[in-house]
């Protein structure tokens, strides 16, 4: 099973990518938890795009995914989460592998710079909170699970947000475009999302 999500930052796709990829026994790849994995020199030259709210070049940004796809764990299928994001990306995986079904997750812009704002995330153990909607966390500023510090991602602060959205509607809504989505309202609680999303999957 090959799968793909698309939806604005904030719309709660990394969330859903998660929990589906988890039931589904099948690798999340979230083409920006690899990015901000990256170390040294290529980590410093993709930080430039990336704490802007810019896209990555796209043939760099095609190498490292092309990688990651062709590791063993891939083989019985994936769940991407952030790519592609631009018709040119989307024809290339379509050269790679065939793509069983594209979910799009749609929200408002004003709820995705109100959810957007208000993440934070854990520097030590990840686990992802929202002082704005939930879950918030029991201790301003301290990791429930772990004790960690919480912080704020760069490219969260309002001004790149609008950048990332700007560049959402310009650059990724032609993809949606260009596949036959599977339209779910990201405007609902978690559960109903994912439920929403199993029922198309038939699981
Ligand atoms: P995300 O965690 O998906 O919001 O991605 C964070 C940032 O990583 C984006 O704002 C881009 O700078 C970069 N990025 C992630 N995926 C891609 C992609 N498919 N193409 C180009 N840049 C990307």
């Amino acid at each position: 099973m090959r799968l793909v999500l698309i939806g604005p930052q904030g719309s709660g796709k990394g969330t859903q990518a998660k929990i589906i990829s988890k039931k589904l026994k099948i690798p999340h790849i979230s083409t920006g938890d690899l990015l901000r994995n990256l170390r040294g020199e290529l980590k410093q030259k993709v930080d430039r795009y990336v704490n802007r709210g810019e896209l990555i070049p796209d043939e760099l940004m095609i190498e490292i995914l092309k990688d990651r796809i062709s590791k063993p764990d891939c083989k019985k299928g994936f769940l991407l989460d952030g790519f592609p994001r631009n018709l040119r990306q989307a024809k290339e995986l379509n050269k790679l592998v065939e793509i069983d079904k594209v979910f799009e997750i749609s929200i408002p812009d004003e709820e995705a710079i109100r959810r957007i704002s208000g993440r934070r995330n854990c520097e030590n153990c990840g686990e992802i909170y929202n002082i704005n909607t939930s879950p918030k966390p029991k201790q301003d500023g301290i990791c429930d699970k772990c004790g960690g510090r919480l912080y704020q991602r760069e490219d969260d602060n309002e001004k790149a947000v609008k950048k990332r959205l700007e560049i959402y509607h310009k650059e990724t809504e032609p993809v949606l475009k260009y596949y036959n989505t599977i339209k779910i309202n990201g405007k609902q609680d978690i559960e109903k999302v994912t439920d929403d999303i199993l029922k198309e999957l038939d699981v």
